[in-house]
């Protein structure tokens, strides 16, 4: 009989997994399930492109839909996994049906975080899924008030593209910068001196009462400083992963389905991929999880590779980008506390890079700010895991590419 491989979740996770078991294993069933009715898409464009272009749905699969006929990927859309009897070796759908597996893959994601103590039906919107971009999309026009809740990528990327369209924003983060999170404080300045010259304004450090309809139909979202009125709120709050699943079948999971470097949960037969994963980060050192597309698609491909006996191990430095107006963000590694920080400004004007050398003086992680074309040396740079002349990292003149070279033959 031939092998029977299932895929739960119809992401670019769950995508990139079916197109590398179907190349590497001709012969076996692959079943990709999902719960969303579209076949996989492609998220960045949703808070981008999507609303500011009105790009049509089909311009964001990840492949055409013709793609999974013609690789014998039996796609199962509009269809939740409701449990995995793993003493059965299947997959329990909404409806009944029952799905049997040798070897099973869990790609199944994040959701957005709600506000806890959102009354509900109140009204807000949360970006996640096409459908929730496709309502945000609808409701926004010119002259529009809106607040959006979370000065993350999402609350910052929905303010460009609004902002674009002619509405009025107002951002409330809770923490005391931007993006703070993902991007050192330098960062946070630049994103938030950059908004602010498009009109946005922001509430630092809010504390947010409540969402509320007034008397007068529009709605007030009030922090404990003050309220605003506004005709539509976004909540853009965090992500979490989707591990109830695996949860309920006695997997191991610890904010994130626990996997090694390959992509193995504590039960041999299934296997974990993209943000729902924690996984062993063999460059690190210690088991992270990232919510990025990078992961979700270089992730999957190994992990898919090693549902078939493959022994690689998946090892890259977390890699993100955010676009917001004409600013492109590159960040690669975690900026974590105690870093030793170097800021290369381009003498030209232009943009700006940050490196943080760990305590041997090796670069750590880089961010860049319009400066792009950095990234792709910085990856090798990084990739040498040497220590390197700090003087000349902080002087701009210097050519990273010039610095490569010599470490490279040092
Ligand atoms: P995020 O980047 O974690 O940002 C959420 C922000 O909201 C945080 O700064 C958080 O502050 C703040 N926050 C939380 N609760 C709040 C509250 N009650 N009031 C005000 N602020 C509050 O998450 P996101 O922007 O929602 O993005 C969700 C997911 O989409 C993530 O997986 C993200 O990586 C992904 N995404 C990625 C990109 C990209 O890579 N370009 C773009 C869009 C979305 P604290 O940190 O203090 O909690």
């Amino acid at each position: 009989m031939a092998l029977r491989l299932v895929i739960i979740g119809a992401g670019p996770a769950g995508m990139r997994a079916a197109e590398v078991l179907r190349q590497k294993a001709p012969e076996a069933e692959i079943t990709l399930i999902g719960d969303e009715p579209h076949p996989p898409y492609d998220r960045p464009p949703l808070s981008k492109g999507f609303i500011t272009e009105g790009l049509a749905p089909a311009r964001l699969w990840l492949k055409p839909e013709s793609f999974y006929a013609e690789q014998r990927i039996r796609l199962k859309l509009g269809a939740p996994a409701l449990a995995i009897d793993r003493a059965r070796k299947a997959v329990e759908l909404a409806g009944g049906e029952r799905v049997p597996y040798d070897k099973l893959l869990l790609a199944t994601g994040c959701r957005g975080r709600t506000l806890p103590d959102a009354p509900a039906g109140a009204p807000v919107h949360y970006l996640r899924s096409l459908a929730d971009a496709a309502a945000i999309r609808a409701a926004l026009r010119p002259g529009l008030e809106l607040v959006l809740i979370g000065g993350g990528f999402i609350g910052l990327e929905i303010a460009a593209s609004a902002t674009k369209l002619g509405a009025k924003v107002t951002v409330l983060e809770m923490a005391p910068r931007l993006m703070s999170r993902g991007v050192p404080a330098p960062v946070s300045d630049f994103a938030r001196a950059l908004h602010e010259r498009h009109g946005v304004e922001f509430e630092l450090e809010a504390r947010l009462l409540g969402v509320a309809r007034g008397a007068d139909g529009r709605l007030l979202v009030e922090t404990r400083r003050r309220g605003y009125p506004a005709d539509l709120v976004i909540a853009g709050i965090g992500a979490a992963p989707n591990t109830a699943l695996a949860e309920a079948a006695g997997l191991a999971v610890e904010d994130g389905i626990r996997v090694d470097a390959q992509g193995r949960t504590s039960d041999p037969d299934i296997f974990a991929a993209g943000d729902a994963t924690r996984h062993d980060n063999p460059l690190l050192d210690r088991a992270i999880r990232v919510e990025s597309w990078q992961v979700a698609l270089n992730q999957a491909a190994v992990v898919a590779a090693a549902m078939l006996g493959a022994g690689d191990a998946y090892a890259e430095l977390p890699w993100l980008w955010t676009d917001q107006y004409d600013c492109n963000i590159q960040m690669l590694g975690l900026f974590e506390p105690g870093l030793d920080m170097i800021e290369r400004r381009d003498p030209a004007g232009g943009g700006f890079t940050l490196l943080g050398l760990d305590a041997e003086g090796r670069i750590a992680a880089a961010i860049t700010v319009n400066s792009g074309r950095d990234m792709a040396v910085l990856r090798r740079l990084v990739a040498l895991r040497a220590p390197l002349p700090r003087e000349r990292l902080a002087d701009p003149t210097q050519k990273l590419s010039d610095l490569l070279r010599a470490a490279r033959s040092a």
